[in-house]
């Protein structure tokens, strides 16, 4: 990695600001599911144990700019703190300030010693901060000596706290689990081992066109299942009766194909489907084989068991796999069979550097309980989407380079 890693700064007897993603769930004030500080102990237990002063902030919902008690960070920091108490028995140094700026901020900022854990409320209490306001930023880069960005999930956004602060501290690094991700997603686009398969899936043709115009040239195999895969179908003159169809996409889905058929890229397409009135736990499925066309007024909503078969064996021989959206309506019981068989398919390959991102792709990944036989999880859906567009993400690039 060409930026500097929070191994690379002086951590000791200094203040960091770590930019985390503690974008959890809250119900009624009570944090439903605490994976996403989880994920960031590596960073904390790292920052601590060098003796970091260590300042911690995040978003979490969409306050558009105002307080909101609803979406305050302070049960997160009750969590925090039981968190490292268990973890790493250092719970009661955790502390709370009810601002991310301004006087109180900068005052126990200041008093925040060796080992200590600040966590600050709600970056987007401010509108400055999706603004990217440059006096805000100052403000924040004012509380700390170095900034470290943890937050993976949001350096597809040039916020204050992702971007603009790394003007206002002289070195900015990405912490353990960017670092994760960065190796990761990056190994496989600039040096995947292959054969390279990548899987597409989900409802929108429109949402992965930058991903499959990126990844045309990398991969060896392209599986493009869900939704998106009946423009396709479409634009290869067969029958898909009522299922997903962005219309407009048509000729550029013949595009694509034409382009993968030129790149020697091999692209597969489900050949067999579960099709049904509407997506729906109680409606009544059909196999539609091979040949066969979906009836007019019928969906398809998985795909049927010889696309599992003919993907999975394409997934058996990779060595690098890329895996982004599900492959039918997999919420449901009677359309998850596809998305789960791939799910499995991708875990058996034991052989091979899978990485899975995207929200959905990653919740069927832990539904179909193989997510401890994935090699990386993303945790950015858009970043990561971003990433395999073969986009700059602005949270990185602001970081400092390594000399
Ligand atoms: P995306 O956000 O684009 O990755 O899409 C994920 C959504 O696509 C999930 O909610 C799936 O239920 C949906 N999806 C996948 N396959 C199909 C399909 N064949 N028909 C309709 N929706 C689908």
């Amino acid at each position: 990695m060409s930026k500097l890693s929070i191994r690379d700064l002086p951590l000791n007897g200094n203040r960091i600001f770590m930019r985390v993603d503690f974008n959890v769930p809250l119900d009624d004030g009570r944090v439903m599911d605490d994976t996403r500080i989880r994920e960031t102990l590596p960073s904390i237990e790292y920052a601590l144990r060098h003796g970091a002063r260590l300042i911690l902030a995040s978003h979490l919902g969409r306050p558009k700019g105002k307080p909101n008690p609803k979406m305050s960070l302070k049960p997160v920091a009750e969590r925090l703190r039981m968190v490292l108490d268990k973890e790493l028995a250092r719970g009661e140094n955790v502390g709370f300030c009810p601002d991310c700026v301004g006087p109180e901020a900068e005052e126990v900022a200041t008093q925040l010693e060796k080992g200590q854990t600040l966590l600050l409320e709600n970056l987007r209490f401010h509108a400055e901060e999706e603004a990217n306001d440059e006096a805000f930023a100052k403000q924040l880069g004012a509380l700390a000596d170095f900034y470290v960005n943890d937050a993976f999930g949001s350096a597809h956004r040039a916020h204050a706290s992702t971007a603009g602060i790394t003007k206002f501290v002289p070195k900015s690094a990405a912490g353990l689990l960017m670092e994760k991700e960065l190796q990761y997603l990056g190994k496989a686009l600039q040096n995947p081992e292959p054969p390279f398969v990548a899987i597409l899936g989900g409802a929108k043709v429109s949402d992965k066109i930058g991903v499959i115009r990126n990844l045309m040239g990398k991969v060896d195999s392209l599986i493009i299942g869900g939704g998106m895969a009946y423009t396709f179908l479409k634009a290869q003159g067969q029958e898909i009766g009522k299922s997903l169809l962005e219309a407009d996409k048509v000729g550029l889905a013949k595009e694509l194909m034409t382009e993968a058929k030129q790149r020697n890229v091999k692209l597969l397409l489900p050949s067999d489907h579960v099709v049904a009135m509407k997506p729906d736990a109680n409606a009544v499925t059909q196999h539609i084989g091979e040949g066969q066309p979906i009836p007019e007024d019928r969906m398809a909503l998985d795909i049927g068991p010889k696309t599992i078969e003919l993907f999975s064996e394409e997934i058996s021989r990779a060595r690098t796999i890329v895996w982004n959206g599900p492959m039918g309506v997999f919420e449901v019981p009677g359309f998850s069979r596809g998305t789960f068989r791939v799910a499995h398919a991708v875990a058996e390959n034991a052989g091979a550097i899978s990485i899975v991102g995207g929200g959905d792709t990653v919740a069927a990944v832990h539904a179909a309980d193989v997510a401890d036989r994935i090699t990386h999880i993303s945790t950015g859906g858009g970043a990561s989407l971003e990433f395999l567009e073969g986009k700059k993400l602005p949270g990185v690039e602001a970081l400092t380079e390594k000399k």
